[in-house]
C-alpha cells in the first residue's frame, strides 16, 4: 500500500508566524503554543498546498 504523503512540521525551525496555516485546504494546521502543528493527520491529504509558504522552511 502506498501511503500519502503526510507533511512534517520542523518544530525547530517553525517560527510560529502562522503563514501556513491559512495556506492548508484541509485546515489541518494549527497553531499550537506559538508553533504550527497539525491537528489531524486524517486532514492532511498530501496536496501539499502549506509547503512553499513557509518562509522558514520548517514545513
Ligand atoms: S509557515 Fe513555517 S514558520 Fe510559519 S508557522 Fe508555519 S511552519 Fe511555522
Amino acid at each position: 500500500m502506498v501511503k500519502r504523503k503526510i507533511i512534517k512540521i520542523d518544530e525547530e525551525k517553525c517560527t510560529g508566524c502562522g503563514a501556513c496555516v491559512p495556506n492548508c485546504m484541509e485546515g489541518a494546521l494549527q497553531m499550537i503554543d506559538g508553533k504550527a502543528r497539525l491537528i489531524s493527520d486524517l486532514f492532511c491529504d498530501g496536496l501539499g498546498a502549506c509547503i512553499g509558504h513557509c518562509p522558514e522552511d520548517a514545513i
